[in-house]
């Protein structure tokens, strides 16, 4: 097993296909800091730990996440791109901004959805696994990982 796999990335902005209209903004991560590990991961959708370098403190913690991976056809399909989904509630966006992952798991492959409400329902589980997951005591851990909190 792979995990934990940890990455550093800047903030970037993303297709705005309407993420933060449904209620479920994804934080799109610089493909070219994305480590050899992450590379070479199977398509699909991770959870973990993340934390934003913010100047507002509450905005700045380590909160749970679940991070989607996979073939970004702006970038020719030869580079994994990360779109990562933060459980919080910001006080604003947070483009430009260093984000810090540590992933610690794999929930499920990629999915075609017949319609927009199948993939929101989708998500939702993905939100309630990561919560479960996080909550066991090997992953509460890593909430306080040195990578995290430099
Ligand atoms: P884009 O297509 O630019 O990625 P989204 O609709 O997916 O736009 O929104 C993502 C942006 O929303 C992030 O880059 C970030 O600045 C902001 N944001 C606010 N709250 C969150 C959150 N809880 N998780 C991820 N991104 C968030
Ligand atoms: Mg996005």
């Amino acid at each position: 097993e792979p995990f934990p796999i940890e990455f550093i990335g800047s903030v970037i902005k993303g297709f705005g296909r309407g993420s933060k209209e449904l209620g479920i903004p994804t934080a799109n991560v610089s493909p070219r800091v994305i480590p050899r590990a992450l590379q070479e991961m199977l398509s699909g959708v991770y959870f973990g730990w993340a934390r934003v370098i913010n100047d507002r403190k509450e905005d700045s913690e380590v909160f749970p996440m679940c991070m989607s991976l996979g073939y970004n056809p702006f970038y020719n399909n030869k580079t994994r791109s990360a779109e990562v989904h933060i459980m919080h509630k910001f006080e604003d966006d947070f483009y430009g901004k260093e984000l810090r992952a540590v992933v610690l798991g794999f929930i499920r492959t990629e999915q075609d959805y017949p319609g927009l409400d199948e993939l929101i329902q989708d998500i939702q589980t993905d939100i309630m696994v990561t919560e479960r997951s996080l909550a066991r005591e090997a992953y509460q851990s890593y909430k306080y990982d040195d990578f995290l909190l430099k």
